[in-house]
C-alpha cells in the first residue's frame, strides 16, 4: 500500500464530490486526501485485481492526476486520466479495452477515440426533405415513437440507433408534453433492454444533441443510443465510486424541483452553468428495472426542467442530454443510481457557452454562474414562457 500523502490540492474554487471510500476534505479552497491507493478503489476496481493492490511509488504523480479527475466532475478530465492510468496498468488490462473496433487510446493524454472515416461523408442536411419526417426516407410509414438503425453508424453491428420522438418536426419534449415525451422514454428503455441482451454489448448510452448550435444536423426532434460493447470511462469513474452520491445528503440551495419519485437539482460542480441532474429518489440502477411508473414520472420531471430552461433561455434553447445508468455486463454495479444530465449550452440568454482551451487543453472547466444561484433561477422559472 502507498501510505504517503499526496500533495494537497490548492486551487481556489475546486470543487469534488466528497465520497465514501475517498478520504477527502474539501472547504471549497483546499482538497486534501491522506491514502492514495483508494483511488484506485475509486476509479477502476477490477484494474487494481489486475495489477495488485496498490500503485507504486513510482505512479505517485499519476494518483494525484486522478484524483484531480474527481475534482473537476468534468467527463474530459476524468475520461483522459482514468485511461492513463490504464495504461500504466498491467499490459494484461489494456487488450479488454481495446475490443471496441476502431477505438484508440491517445499515448500522451489516453484519450478514447473512436476511429470513424465512413462518417466524413455523411451530408449535413439530406437532400429532399426531411428523412425524419413520416414518409421520408428513414421513416417512410407513420409512426408516433420509433427507432431505427443509424445509417452512418459510429460503431458497427447494428450498435448505433437513432429515436425518433414525435412525426412532429417542430416538436420537442415540453411539447409533446408527459405523454408523449412517455413515449419516448419507454423505448429508451426497451432499446436498453434488447441491446443490452445481447453478448458484445456492455453499455447502453442514450443521449439528445438538441439544437445546430452543438452540431445537430437534423432538426427533427431525435435522440441516440450508442451501445458499447466496453464501458466508457466517464459512466466507469461514476460507477467505481464505493458509495452511490445521488442517494447521500442533498444540499438543498441546489435542489430545482420534484415529481413523484424524481429529483432535479444542479450538481455540486456543473461542468455547465445550468446543467442539471435528474434522478429518481430510490436507488434504481437502470430504465428497464425503472418500471413504466417512474418511467411516467422521468417524463413529467423532464418535461418540467425542460420548461424552464426554455423560460430562462428560450424555446430554441440547444442542450445536451444523456443517461447514465447500469452497465449490462450482468455484474452487480452497487453505485448504479439511474440518472439524467441535462447541460443547456448557454450561460446567460442568447450567450453561448464554448469549450475552448483550458477545457480541452487543460481539462478545468470554470463555472461562471454560482451553482446556488443557478438553481434558485431555475426553480423560481414557472408559470408561461
Ligand atoms: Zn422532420
Ligand atoms: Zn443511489
Ligand atoms: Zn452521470
Amino acid at each position: 500500500m502507498v501510505a504517503q500523502a499526496s500533495p494537497p490540492c490548492r486551487t481556489a474554487g475546486l470543487r469534488a464530490p466528497v465520497t465514501g471510500q475517498l478520504t477527502t476534505r474539501c472547504d471549497r479552497r483546499r482538497i486534501k486526501w491522506q491514502r492514495p491507493s483508494v483511488v484506485n478503489r475509486v476509479s477502476y476496481p477490477e484494474m487494481l485485481t489486475a495489477s495488485g493492490d496498490a500503485l507504486s511509488d513510482r505512479d505517485q504523480p499519476l494518483t494525484t492526476a486522478v484524483l484531480c479527475s474527481y475534482q473537476e466532475q468534468t467527463g474530459l478530465v476524468r475520461l483522459q486520466l482514468c485511461a492513463c492510468l490504464m495504461l500504466r496498468m498491467t499490459a494484461g488490462v489494456v487488450p479488454l479495452l481495446m475490443d471496441e473496433p476502431g477505438l484508440r487510446v491517445d499515448p500522451l493524454t489516453g484519450a478514447f477515440v473512436v476511429v470513424t472515416p465512413w462518417r466524413q461523408d455523411r451530408p449535413n442536411l439530406p437532400e429532399g426533405g426531411c428523412p425524419f419526417c413520416p414518409g421520408g426516407l428513414e421513416a417512410p410509414r407513420p409512426y408516433d415513437a420509433v427507432w431505427i438503425p443509424n445509417r452512418w453508424p459510429a460503431l458497427p453491428d447494428g450498435r448505433h440507433e437513432v429515436i425518433l420522438h414525435s412525426p412532429d418536426h417542430g416538436s420537442s419534449f415540453p411539447a409533446l408534453g408527459v405523454t408523449g415525451t412517455s413515449r419516448v422514454i419507454e423505448l429508451w428503455s426497451a432499446r436498453t433492454a434488447e441491446l443490452g441482451a445481447r453478448a458484445d454489448v456492455s453499455y447502453v448510452f442514450v443521449f439528445e444533441n438538441r439544437g445546430r448550435a452543438i452540431g445537430a444536423t437534423i432538426d427533427h426532434p431525435h435522440s441516440q443510443i450508442l451501445a458499447f460493447n466496453l464501458i466508457p470511462p466517464i459512466p466507469r469513474a461514476e460507477l467505481s465510486q464505493a458509495a452511490c452520491n445521488l442517494c447521500g445528503d442533498l444540499d438543498g440551495r441546489l435542489m430545482v424541483t420534484c415529481h413523484p419519485g424524481w429529483l432535479a437539482r444542479v450538481p455540486w460542480a456543473p461542468s455547465w452553468p445550468y446543467e442539471l441532474l435528474i434522478f429518481p429518489e430510490r436507488h434504481v440502477a437502470d430504465l428497464p428495472t425503472a418500471g413504466p411508473r417512474l418511467h411516467a414520472g422521468l417524463a413529467a420531471i423532464l418535461v418540467d426542467c425542460l420548461s424552464r430552461v426554455e423560460r430562462l433561455f428560450g424555446a430554441a434553447v440547444p442542450y445536451m442530454l444523456w443517461v447514465h445508468q447500469r452497465p449490462t455486463t450482468g455484474q452487480d454495479w452497487p453505485a448504479a443510481h439511474l440518472h439524467l444530465h441535462l447541460a443547456p449550452l448557454l450561460r446567460r440568454p442568447g450567450r453561448i457557452r464554448h469549450l475552448a482551451g483550458a477545457e480541452l487543453g487543460a481539462g478545468v472547466f470554470f463555472d461562471p454562474v454560482d451553482p446556488p444561484a443557478a438553481a434558485a433561477q431555475l426553480k423560481t422559472a414557472t408559470g408561461p414562457s
